[in-house]
């Protein structure tokens, strides 16, 4: 059995945090590989080290002094060092890394010293070898993961170490310089670990037990998730629902490791389970909520539409021009609506709107604005009856109108679009029903 354990932000912010995460790895001997992100806040309003050495690298590209905000981070560094009573030093890697960003100020770079720094405290800490991630993680040119080449190296290395602490975040780029992943980028570290050594079970340590059935700034204390597939939880994060970084399921889903998101500060907890599939049913039939405000609607309507060979093409086409995603696509016979985000339409709208009229040559484009899109995901919907007439009798009971519907064929999800005044009168009325109500 071996397991790869990433810890979060939070799980590090101090040398208290520190110390749980220490006794969390020595009560299971099967934690083997070790991924830490950069410390994170220790308090409501503190600020991330990643957020302070990005702002060190702006005044950096300015040409302006950085010595004080390099104090300002080595103090938090520090502040651990002493806290776990290290006879440890980072002062000479400041020194670097100041000199470093004055020369060469990179954004990547800075950023990634957060893990870097911290890894190495946590070496010294656990008594394991330190492996910097430029060494094992490789970009290709186009800035994608070089994954055959990551996953070689990487497995040679840890093969010949029993524990190993790599830092989370960043990697080498194709001409040999830091390159990071996009925020969040350790829970993608901790999963391409997993993947490389063929570890049995990803642990993702954060400071919340896990997914919730919905978000717990609209439910209060809402249900814990205890097992979701990689799939549902592809919809779930997608459409809002922030645990763990959108990019990290795929190194481990390929390799059909399962994820298991703990808790730092209750590890007692089980967590929810990531899997690939589960015969396992769903608590509540729903696995999940999750949704987001700020969509428009672009309903396009056309005569006889529907015999039109290559008309949804045409509207779409106009969208790609102006280099706008589309969300969604519920059509009828003879109309069919775009969903977009509203704040990235609205500054293309007329263009898009006159490609649309020059191409499709529709009777009448009409758009709505200030929709939220509400995702009910959950594999227990295909073999349950009733799953959609409960929800939209919850909605009409709570006085929600329902501006769109759209269900894949998968069955997977229901995809519910309301104003976004509605919105979370219209999550609370969902969860209602299928958690709290339960018929
Ligand atoms: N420290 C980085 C961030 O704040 C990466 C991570 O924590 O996963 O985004």
């Amino acid at each position: 059995m071996k397991k790869v354990v990433k810890f979060g932000g939070s799980s590090l912010a101090d040398a208290k945090q520190f110390k749980k995460v220490a006794d969390i790895i020595h009560a299971d001997e099967t934690r083997r590989y070790v991924v830490p992100s950069a410390p994170g806040k220790r308090f409501g309003n503190d600020t991330k080290v990643t957020d302070m050495l990005i702002a060190t690298y702006e005044l950096a590209a300015k040409g302006e002094d950085i010595h004080k905000k390099i104090l300002d981070i080595k103090a938090r560094y520090d502040e651990i060092i002493t806290g776990l009573n290290l006879d440890f030093s980072l002062d000479q890697d400041f020194v670097e890394i100041e000199e470093e960003l004055k020369k060469n100020p990179d954004q990547d770079f800075a950023a990634s010293r957060g893990e870097y720094l911290n890894g190495k405290i946590m070496a010294k800490y656990l008594g394991y070898t330190f492996i910097d991630s430029k060494e094992v993680i490789f970009f290709d040119e186009e800035g994608g993961l070089n994954s055959y080449k990551t996953n070689k190296v990487l497995k040679e290395k840890l093969d010949e170490l029993e524990h190993a602490v790599i830092p989370g975040f960043y990697g080498c780029s194709k001409d040999g310089r830091v390159k990071t992943f996009s925020r969040g980028g350790s829970d993608i570290t901790g999963s391409i670990v997993a993947g490389a050594c063929h570890a049995d079970v990803y642990e993702n340590w954060t400071d919340v037990s896990g997914f919730l059935v919905a978000d717990p700034r609209i439910i209060d204390n809402p249900a814990g998730i205890k097992t979701l597939t990689y799939r549902e939880l592809r919809e779930l994060s997608y459409m809002g629902a922030s645990v763990l970084h959108e990019d990290a399921i795929f190194p481990v889903r390929s390799a059909g490791i399962p994820i298991n998101i703990k808790n730092t500060n209750a590890p007692e907890d089980e967590g929810t389970w990531i899997v690939e599939s589960t015969g396992q049913k769903p608590e509540f039939t729903i696995t999940g909520i999750a949704g987001k405000k700020g969509f428009c609607a672009v309903d396009v309507t056309k005569s006889l539409m529907n015999s039109e060979i290559g008309f949804g093409r045409k509207v779409l086409q106009a969208f790609e021009e102006s280099g706008i995603n589309f969300e969604h696509m519920p059509s009828g016979i003879d109309t069919m609506t775009v969903v977009v985000n509203q704040d990235e339409f609205l500054s293309k709208e007329q263009s898009i709107v006159s490609t649309i009229h020059r191409l499709a040559k529709p009777d009448s484009v009409e758009i709505e604005s200030d929709l939220a899109l509400i995702a009910v995901v959950g594999r227990g919907m295909r073999s349950t009856r009733g799953t959609a007439g409960r929800i939209f009798s919850a909605l009409s009971h709570a006085r929600v109108n329902v501006r769109m519907i759209d269900q894949g064929s998968s069955e997977l999800n229901i995809i519910i679009g309301v104003e976004n005044d509605d919105f979370d009168v219209a999550v609370k009325a969902i969860y209602d029903i299928f958690v709290e109500t339960q018929f």
